[in-house]
């Protein structure tokens, strides 16, 4: 077997929530090591649609610009029912659409120059919480004062801690496909929404870059017709949901952790289940997980005898993630199927969709 290598911190997982992590830790001179079981790019299944929420976390983490050409960018949406249009609204502020292939790896690109170590290609095998080392699937292993998990969604970190990465009552489904732009030649730039595609869920039409991205997502356990749902989605735009490659994904917007951690051992991103519990937004919350649990454990690693890396990171969690209990609260007035059609009519009126879309 290879010789242990040994870091101050590791981090699990080369998403945003990783990436945030790993720069901000290098940024602090720390020894860090961020490890991915995908080579870069990779593909990442996701709608790629980013608020002003993510450009504002992005900006304030990485110190820069956004990077414009990594966007597609629009104003104009179209919400629906079940087909049926509800309104069409032209918003203040840019939504941008990007591909995660290359925006996750422009990310990952910025902690490697901040000074982490990359480990790509290996993914992360056993973890011994009381050794504090893990093992890669290759045979390496690797010593750590500190990890941080943010491998996704189906994360191994959450699962040595907990014993399983999501509470499946609560956990969210999602079919996507991407489809050229000349299947659609009508669409341009406008973002669809519709409310009734999915229980406790809805259907999304992206447009990316490079194509446009269709998409449906709700509870998991009261959508077991979730693949006809979306074929049926598909047909409403005069598709066929058959002639692309349609994959699927769990979704934490469910629950996010009270607790994002234990000891030495910090979660962040979906690992954590930060993710926006109406709109499934989690990029900004990856973004601002990751950054925080890099911040706090680079104080812990300079202030030894101080408090702890999780109670430190607990206090900006928990500012990161206060708005889902709202999200929760208002859930119950959006989701179940009677409120479904109360709420299609509210949102025809613009002072409530002004009121719902805050534009930052
Ligand atoms: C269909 C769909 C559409 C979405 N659309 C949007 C959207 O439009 N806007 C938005 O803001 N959010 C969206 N989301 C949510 C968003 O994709 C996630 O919240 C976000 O990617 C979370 O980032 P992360 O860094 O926590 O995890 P991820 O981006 O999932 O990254 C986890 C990384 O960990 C790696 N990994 C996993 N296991 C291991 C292992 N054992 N060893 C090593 N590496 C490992 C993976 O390869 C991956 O690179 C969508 C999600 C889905 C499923």
């Amino acid at each position: 077997m290879a010789t242990c290598e040994s870091y101050e911190a590791v981090v699990v997982g080369g998403g945003p929530a990783g990436s945030a992590a790993a720069y901000t830790l290098a940024a602090a001179g720390k020894k860090v090591c961020l490890i991915d079981k995908a080579e870069f790019p990779r593909d990442k299944l996701c709608g790629g649609g980013l608020t002003f929420r993510s450009k504002r976390a992005f900006e304030r983490i990485f110190k820069r610009p956004w990077k414009a050409e990594l966007f597609n960018s629009s104003r104009d949406f179209l919400f629906s029912s079940n087909g049926r249009f509800v309104a069409s609204y032209r918003s203040r502020a840019n939504i941008y659409f990007t591909m995660r292939r290359s925006f996750d790896h422009y990310l990952l690109g910025l902690a490697r120059d901040a000074g982490a170590t990359l480990r790509l290609g290996d993914a992360v095998g056993k973890i011994d919480l009381e050794r504090q080392a893990l093992t890669l699937r290759s045979g390496q292993e690797i010593a750590f004062g500190f990890l941080i998990g943010t491998d996704g969604v189906n994360s191994v970190v959450a699962k040595t801690l907990f014993g399983k990465s999501f509470d499946p009552a609560t956990v969210a489904f999602t079919l996507e496909a991407e489809v050229p732009r000349d299947r659609l030649p009508n669409q341009g730039d406008r973002v669809e929404f519709d409310f009734n595609v999915a229980r406790w869920g809805y259907g999304w039409v992206f447009p990316k870059p490079d194509c446009v991205t269709i998409g449906i997502g709700g509870m998991h356990r009261l959508n077991p017709d979730l693949r006809h749902r979306l074929d049926a989605y598909f047909q409403h735009k005069g598709l066929d949901a058959k002639d692309f490659k349609v994959k699927g994904q769990y979704l934490p917007c469910g629950d996010c952790r009270r607790i994002p951690g234990r000891s030495n051992v910090l979660l962040c991103g979906d690992a954590a289940g930060a993710v926006d519990p109406i709109s499934g937004e989690g990029i900004p919350y990856a973004l601002l997980t990751g950054a925080a649990a890099g911040t706090a454990v680079a104080t812990a690693l300079s202030q030894p005898a101080g408090r702890g890396a999780l109670a430190i990171y607990c206090e900006d969690y928990r500012d990161v993630v206060a708005s889902f209990r709202r999200a929760k609260f208002w859930r119950w007035f959006v989701c179940p199927r009677v409120m479904q059609r109360v709420f299609a009519w509210a949102f025809r009126v613009e002072r409530v969709r002004k009121w719902l879309l805050v534009e930052g």
